[in-house]
């Protein structure tokens, strides 16, 4: 199936930051597979772990137990706001068993009617029926109807537009604490905390999606954690595998009563490959002084492409986003998608397209001050050779 547009990069290897076309092309790495790779390419601790787990055991059914998924659930639940943890493989899986737990958290407690969530206007969670009937996206859902009932659409940022939908259907909000694929877009410290009050007091679930933000991205473990707020249940992948397809659903324990056995499965979630490429990733980022090297790149970076802008002020608007997950907004006559392409295919860069004009910049966690300069001087050549193609 071509859904995917062939691009002119054909990546064969990884090593740390780069990555290596079929012909030895280098390239500058900011993009990690869209925020997968936190540990860059090759990381030695990741393929040890993997290689030891294929060679000790590689799969076995959840009907037998994990001793493995459950060592990890553990430890997720030691660094986060969760109770109770269920594995999957993806994000879209993630967010599915999201809502499943709080849709069946109302019907355990003998209010099947509350079933409706508030969502938001450019968000992205996934490309499975629920996860796209989640988006109020045409581009997404055209063609594919009918979607899922049960969502309702407000616009990102706007508390009062999203608390005017609550009534007695809604179960809760499902919101991307940072909108990624939208334009690295933050939800506002009022935004976030208005919607975990309403949810206390009218016993609705916050649902996070994390997805992309989560999992030191930021600079913090979670991005929840800058507005002082947790959620009820939470959607992650992405970076917890750092390249492991893995993914998880994270929830209180009151939160997730609906979800008893042989409610919910999956035959891969929780599989231990999956689990020791996890524990292997989050060796490395709960260490000592790994969040505060993200959030200090961040830093450096965010900076740099400040002073960056007023000398390519017909191409580069602003920078937004936390930490390690940045955007440049382009100005109008710029046009990011094209901007990529050209950077990646003339400058050796890889950064990703967002929504609203905004240039992705997703490098691996483990970037150092050398990996900012190089991107920042690469980015800044890429800039000045770039010459907007203008529609006839
Ligand atoms: N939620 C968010 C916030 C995402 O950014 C993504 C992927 N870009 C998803 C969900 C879906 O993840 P996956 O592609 O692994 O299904």
């Amino acid at each position: 199936m071509p859904v995917y547009p062939r691009c002119g990069v054909r990546p064969v290897r990884g090593e740390g930051v780069y990555l290596f076309g079929e012909h030895g092309e280098k390239y500058l790495d900011f993009a990690s597979g869209i925020a997968v790779n936190c540990l860059g390419h090759g990381h030695p601790k990741l393929v040890e772990a993997i290689a030891k787990q294929a060679a000790t055991l590689m799969h076995v059914s959840n009907l037998y137990g994990s001793p493995q998924g459950e060592q990890f659930a553990q430890r997720l639940v030691d660094n986060s706001f969760a109770d109770t943890v269920f594995f999957t493989n993806s994000g879209a899986e993630a967010v599915e068993c999201a809502i499943k737990t709080a849709r069946r958290h109302h019907f355990a407690n003998g209010n099947p009617q509350r079933h409706t969530l508030i969502t938001f206007n450019n968000a992205f969670h996934g490309r499975t029926i629920g996860t796209i009937s989640a988006t109020n996206q045409p581009k997404m859902r055209d063609g594919f109807e009918p979607l899922l009932p049960g969502f309702r659409y407000a616009p990102f940022n706007d508390l009062a537009a999203a608390l005017a939908l609550v009534d007695d259907t809604t179960a809760g909000f499902l919101v991307e604490t940072i909108q990624g694929e939208g334009g690295v877009t933050a939800g506002t410290d009022e935004f976030l905390q208005g919607l975990r009050k309403a949810c206390d007091e009218h016993g609705l679930l916050l649902i996070l999606d994390e997805v992309q933000c989560g999992y030191g991205r930021t600079g913090k473990m979670w991005a929840y954690e800058h507005a002082g707020i947790t959620p009820d249940i939470m959607s992650v992948a992405k970076g917890i595998g750092g390249g492991f397809p893995l993914g998880a659903c994270l929830a209180t324990e009151e939160a997730a009563n609906g979800m008893i056995a042989g409610t919910h499965g999956s035959t891969y979630g929780g599989n231990p490959l999956a689990m020791a490429a996890g524990e292997a990733v989050l060796d490395v980022i709960t260490k000592d002084g790994f969040l505060d090297h993200v959030a200090s790149m961040g830093e450096r970076l965010r900076s740099a492409l400040e002073q960056l802008i007023p000398n390519h002020d017909t191409v580069f608007d602003s920078v937004r986003g936390r930490g390690l997950m940045t955007g440049i907004k382009l100005k109008d006559d710029a046009v990011a998608r094209e901007f990529v392409a050209h950077a990646r295919d003339n400058h050796g860069l890889l950064t990703v397209a967002a929504g609203e004009n905004v240039v992705r910049i997703l490098p691996p966690l483990v970037i150092e001050e050398s990996h900012v300069a190089e991107f920042v001087e690469r980015l800044s050549d890429a800039a000045r050779t770039y010459v907007p193609v203008i529609a006839e």
